[in-house]
């Protein structure tokens, strides 16, 4: 049994009876609608994993086969287009602007807990910088 010939019976009873299985969200046209009735193609919905069936029994409900459609729709989902010149120009500046206040902020964290932790001291201020 080659790729060819199976393609379009089923892998189970062998049925030519098969329906194309369409992922994503469709039109509703009344051509559609017809080929819906007629069991020429099913509904796959909206979820779909890139590895998902493309034919379905009408005889036995098996589903079957690499959808290429599917694989496409999550092919396309997963392309981001590239980011516009502004914002690779400003990555790095506002990275470190964000990065500054926050080393700031954790530096004088740990200042604050080496002046106030000593015990000898007694006093937030150390020592040395009393009159
Ligand atoms: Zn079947």
């Amino acid at each position: 049994m080659d790729a060819t010939s199976c393609e379009r019976t089923c892998p189970d009873c062998g049925s030519p009876r098969q329906a194309r299985i369409v992922y994503g969200l469709v039109e509703f046209t009344p051509g559609l609608e017809a080929q819906l009735e007629a069991g020429e193609i099913v509904l796959g919905g909206c979820r779909v994993t890139g590895e998902d069936p493309g034919w379905c029994c009408q005889d036995c409900r098996r589903r079957w086969g690499a959808s290429p459609l599917s694989r496409q729709l999550v092919e396309r989902a997963s392309v981001t287009p590239p980011d516009p010149l502004w914002v690779r120009l400003c990555f790095w500046p506002v990275r470190i602007l964000l990065f500054v206040p926050i080393t700031i902020f954790w530096l004088s964290l740990l200042v604050t807990i080496w002046l106030i932790c000593p015990s000898e001291r007694r006093s937030l201020w150390p020592r040395r910088w009393k009159a």
